[in-house]
């Protein structure tokens, strides 16, 4: 059998074009398009405005591809709410909703797994199976809207995987995501996660986007950056400082530092002052994240006092900074952890 079409990743033009082509009237393809990105059906018997001749006819050329919920924690603390999907293919993948007083924010993966080898991360230990479909990002927010019954207002690209290694995916999953025959959601409250691929922060700019690029920095040097971020070894700090810059002069949009702070690595007030001047002068933002201690390595968090003392080091020179939250802490709500310890479990059976 010849591979089906994958309906969900397909704009509204493209699936107009198809539409045409196989001798339908153009309306059909905005019906099957607000099933798929409106009202989030996984099957085409679904689509009940459709006549069944046609359902079939899809049925047997496209595929809709979904994410079913396999794992569904929800935090009694803060109202976080951590799945774990099944794919068409079996493969899983970690999502995170999170409620806020401006509305949902949802935290999606771009690959299963991730290459990248940062040492303080979970989502890296087994490396990257694959990269995601566009259709399989949108799933992983349609399902939680359904489920729900809720509208995300704020979408990160922060779960699972580099989505500048999934480059062309991630830019479709961008266009669907915000286009009005959609979810319609602001591009400016879409935040995009990189640990530093530099070619690619190059070839992004080019573009003009309108979302917020974080940068992943985690530390101040070369020195340290090498040690948690092998990453850095390809691009260093400089590298990846200066990408930044080129990006915000060319975008006019401030970009977000993440920094995650781990005891005794990367949380002195030495790594302090050194960061704020290596920013000085940067249209940016620092995010501190009091890091998520994980099972498979033996980071500690920074304290409360740590933080708060980095922070102001950090303002005091200009440099805007927050101190993170951490969110449902008690449904191993960060990076890869859920997946792992579900796939571990399932071993042990
Ligand atoms: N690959 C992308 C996006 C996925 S990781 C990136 O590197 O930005 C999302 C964020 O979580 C990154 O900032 C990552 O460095 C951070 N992260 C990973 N493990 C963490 C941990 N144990 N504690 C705190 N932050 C962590």
């Amino acid at each position: 059998m010849t591979e089906r079409k994958d309906i969900r990743s397909m704009t509204l033009p493209e699936l107009t074009e198809d539409i045409i082509s196989l001798g339908l009237p153009k309306f059909r393809a905005g019906q099957i398009y607000s099933w798929l990105h409106q009202k989030y059906v996984s099957s085409f018997a679904d689509m009940t405005n459709l006549s069944k001749d046609l359902r079939a006819s899809l049925e047997e050329q496209y595929e809709i591809f979904d994410a079913k919920t396999v794992l569904k924690r929800t935090s009694a603390i803060d109202g976080t709410v951590k799945y774990l999907y099944e794919l068409n293919d079996g493969n899983t993948v970690e999502t995170v909703l999170m409620k806020y007083k401006y509305g949902y924010s949802i935290c999606i993966s771009s690959q299963i797994g991730c290459d990248m080898g940062c040492s303080f991360c979970a989502s890296t230990i087994d490396g990257c199976a694959r990269s995601l479909r566009t259709s399989e990002m949108l799933a992983q927010i349609y399902t939680a809207q359904r489920e729900l019954g809720i509208r995300v207002s704020h979408i990160v690209l922060m779960g699972m995987g580099e989505p500048l290694l999934n480059y062309d995916n991630m830019l479709r999953f961008l266009d669907i995501i915000t286009g009005e025959d959609g979810a319609n959601i602001s591009a400016r409250h879409i935040s995009v996660s990189t640990c530093g691929i530099v070619p690619k922060i190059y070839e992004l700019m080019e573009l003009r986007p309108q979302f917020t690029l974080s940068v992943s920095l985690h530390a101040p040097n070369d020195d340290i950056r090498n040690r948690i971020m092998p990453v850095n070894r390809r691009w260093g700090v400089e590298e990846l400082l200066d990408a930044c810059r080129d990006y915000i002069a060319a975008t006019n949009r401030r970009i977000s530092f993440e920094y995650a702070m781990m005891s005794g690595i990367n949380d002195t007030d030495e790594c302090a002052r050194e960061l704020a001047s290596r920013l000085g002068g940067m249209l940016c933002h620092v995010n501190l994240i009091p890091a998520n201690e994980v099972r498979e390595n033996d980071y500690v968090r920074s304290s409360a006092e740590r933080l708060k003392a980095f922070a102001e080091i950090l303002e005091k020179n200009g440099i805007t900074t927050t101190v993170r939250r951490t969110l449902g802490p008690d449904i191993e709500a960060s990076c890869g952890q859920l997946r792992r310890n579900h796939a571990k479990e399932a071993s042990e059976i």
